[in-house]
């Protein structure tokens, strides 16, 4: 149940603020048929994501690594962008959204139209060869029999997302930081906070003297300490509606 007051309130922080900035998590495609790790039907129900998507499965065990990587790839190719991730487009283009940081990998706002996207943990639409470093789109990639591997030179191959073990792009990081630190909104939608060093961009942007606001359906251990207040609900409900009202309030 979405609470109108607070919807309303997020639309006034949006009108008030001078850069907002969104960190996004796997809640965001929910909507688009993609389950979260922890929520019902996630992957951590058949698998223990930090060990098959764990750099050394993959170095030392590829073919247990692909067998995760695979149903992931095969989820995230048929996927389409749903209400959320097209209303944030639309707050770009309105001018009230600086940029996205996302935990995702599976490259919807990027689909939905938003240009100013931070991936922080790569994204799982192409592929590229650890021995050569040949990348292909994931959607060329043989998924029959596992492991897959480089059309050039046979080796092993990996989609281009960030594994458990990994360090995360210096760039990615970077920039997040930057963003983090010089907005002074931040919106948080449909992320546990609980991975790090992403779940520290919400802290640095609170620390900085911005205000933050959740969406999520569920309560985070962001909120009533980083987090000024919670919109309850499924980010596409909620930020289709705070789009609606922005729009309503400009004409
Ligand atoms: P998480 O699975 O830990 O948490 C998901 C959060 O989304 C929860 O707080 C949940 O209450 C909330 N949620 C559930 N349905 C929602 C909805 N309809 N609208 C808004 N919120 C909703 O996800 P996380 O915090 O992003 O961390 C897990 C890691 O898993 C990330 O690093 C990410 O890279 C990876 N991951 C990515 C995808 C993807 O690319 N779509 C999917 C699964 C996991
Ligand atoms: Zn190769």
């Amino acid at each position: 149940m979405i609470h109108a007051v607070d919807i309303a309130k997020l639309v006034q922080d949006i009108q008030s603020a001078s850069s907002v900035v969104a960190l996004s998590g796997a809640g965001m495609s929910v909507e688009s048929g993609i389950a979260s790790f922890r929520g019902p039907g996630g992957l951590w129900e058949k698998y223990d994501p930090e060990e098959y998507g764990h750099i050394n499965t993959l170095r030392y065990e590829p073919a247990k690594a692909w067998i995760m990587l695979s149903e992931m790839e095969r989820e995230i190719l048929k996927a389409k962008p749903n209400k959320g991730h097209f209303a944030l487009a639309e707050l770009e283009k309105m001018g009230k959204l600086r940029a996205i940081i996302t935990q995702n990998v599976d490259g919807l706002h990027h689909v939905a139209g938003s240009q100013k996207v931070i991936e922080f943990h790569g994204n799982l639409q192409t592929v590229s060869c650890m021995d050569c470093g040949y990348q292909v789109p994931s959607s060329e990639v043989c998924l029959d029999s596992l492991p897959p591997s480089c059309e050039q030179c046979n080796g092993p191959v990996k989609p281009d997302a960030v594994f458990f073990g990994e360090a995360i792009p210096p760039d990615a990081l970077t920039r997040s930081h930057q963003e983090s630190s010089t907005c002074d909104l931040m919106l948080v939608i449909g992320t546990s906070a609980m991975v790090y060093p992403a779940a520290s961009m919400p802290e640095i942007a609170h620390d900085a003297g911005a205000r933050v606001v959740e969406i999520n359906p569920s309560e985070t251990p962001l909120t009533g300490r980083i987090s000024s207040y919670l919109v309850k609900g499924s980010s596409g409900e909620v930020l289709e509606q705070v789009v609606q009202q922005l729009l309503s309030s400009v004409v």
